[in-house]
């Protein structure tokens, strides 16, 4: 696999956001929120082409929380959320191509899936 989307050591800060070291030495650091408004699970997609808010929703506890975070075969990051949303998952590959951007659109453009 390309080391460009190997992920190293992952660094989840349930409070603030996640921070992948790939294998080629790149650092990214990803905004808890950044995240969970990009997902890019089919529930999320669905609400977004209905021009609705993935999150929060009336129930969402606040702040927004990672509750746990885990590997998805070695390709991804599969995240749970505090109001119990687990659906979405990262990909590596995506997420490195969207800090390269400057994570300047919505993550869901870059996850396929
Ligand atoms: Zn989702």
């Amino acid at each position: 696999m390309d080391p460009r989307y190997q992920p190293g050591p992952i660094d989840v800060q349930r409070d603030t956001g996640v921070t992948i070291t790939y294998e080629d030495g790149y650092v990214a650091a990803f905004d808890l929120m950044a995240l969970r408004l990009g997902c890019a699970c089919a529930a999320c997609r669905g609400l977004r082409e209905r021009g609705q808010d993935v999150w929060p929703s009336p129930t969402s506890p606040l702040p927004l929380r990672i509750d746990d975070a885990e590997m998805h075969g070695a390709w991804g990051l599969r995240i749970t959320w505090n109001d119990t949303h687990a659906t979405g998952i990262f990909p590596f590959e995506a997420l490195r191509k969207w800090h390269e951007d400057g994570c300047a659109f919505e993550f869901s453009r870059y996850a396929s899936i």
